[in-house]
């Protein structure tokens, strides 16, 4: 006789896993493969995902961490999502290299605003982690010196302007919401004239992963979040479940993490993934608990998204081939 399993409700956030920028970083990759063929150099991994880096390097991608690995070529040389100092593109134009750019358009959008604020004179403050490289990238839009990080609310207290009247800021796109609205009230504070987005420039992809995993932290005794460790979208939603009240959450980065010890005993489980992770990885979680448990599946949904963007136009189909 087969025996019973045990009862478990997951709860599976919703949105969660892939945004429309790393779908689009993917997609380059996978189009510039498809037209110009092996090798296709990338400067970084193009997500923060091990499973969609190490898929893309059996197509073909080589990843380096600086153009300097890169032999000379004409094989493109893709820019990752993340977004990259204003020194890579110049290092690669004289190298005479074939770029496609694969960096989200709302890092962008931060890098533009960034150089707005310094055309007006302005000193910038940006608000993120040191050596991610979607701070290095934004700090590296701008000489030396123009932009300060800010990493905590108590940075923020300490901070000594050149000049508090000309001050503003901009921030990493992947930042814990709650933690960025406590950094920019000490500055808003502090300096009442600084100039800045209306809240900050948090993508609305990690807005709103962010909001499902509180919309279900209360119901359930772990939360599961799908991504790699060097994630930072992934790590803030394991914060945010914790500060939520939910007793054990976890960074796993596929069904092999689940650590099955720490659920014995959990009536419900809450699943979700970082926008750098896959969905095939969430169904292969899900898939391990129910060869475990009687499991209930409830999505949870608190937004619905709809935001895609284009590929560079190198990599659009053009009349003839989209016939
Ligand atoms: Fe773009 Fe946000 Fe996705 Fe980063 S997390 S690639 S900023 S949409």
């Amino acid at each position: 006789m087969p025996q019973s399993r045990p009862p478990l409700t997951i709860y599976l956030a919703a949105p969660r896993g892939f945004c429309a920028g790393v779908d689009r970083a993917i997609q380059i990759v996978e189009l510039a493969l498809a037209k110009y063929g092996a090798p296709v150099y990338v400067r970084h991994e193009i997500v923060h995902n091990r499973f969609v880096v190490d898929s893309l390097r059996a197509k073909g991608a080589v990843f380096v961490e600086e153009l300097d690995d890169i032999p000379d070529t004409d094989q493109p040389v893709i820019f990752s999502a993340h977004g990259v100092a204003k020194s890579v593109p110049a290092a690669a134009r004289h190298r005479r290299m074939f770029v496609l750019d694969a960096t989200c358009p709302l890092v962008s959008k931060v890098h533009i605003e960034a150089a707005r604020h310094h055309e007006e004179g302005l000193e910038i403050l940006l608000i993120g982690h040191a050596g991610h490289p979607e701070v290095i990238g934004t700090m590296g839009q701008l000489p030396e010196g123009a932009v300060t990080l800010v990493e905590t609310a108590e940075d923020a207290e300490r901070i000594e302007p050149r000049d508090p009247k000309k001050l503003s800021f901009v921030t990493q796109t992947t930042l814990s919401v709650d933690d960025t609205a406590s950094i920019v009230a000490v500055l808003r504070r502090r300096f009442p004239d600084i100039v800045g987005p209306h809240k900050e420039d948090i993508c609305y992809a990690t807005t709103n992963r962010q909001a499902a995993v509180k919309a279900i932290a209360p119901k359930i005794g772990c939360l599961l979040v799908v991504g790699s460790p060097q994630s930072s979208n992934s790590l803030r939603l394991v914060e945010v479940a914790q500060r939520a009240g939910c007793a054990t959450a976890r960074l796993i980065d596929g069904a092999g993490d689940i650590p099955w010890g720490e659920i014995e005993n959990i009536e419900s489980v809450g699943i979700t993934a970082g926008a750098s992770a896959p969905e095939t990885l969430v169904e292969q979680v899900i898939e391990a608990f129910r060869e475990r448990f009687d499991v209930k599946l409830e999505t949870v949904t608190t937004a619905q998204e709809r935001i895609a963007f284009n590929v560079p136009r190198e990599l659009r189909p053009t009349p003839s081939s989209a016939a």
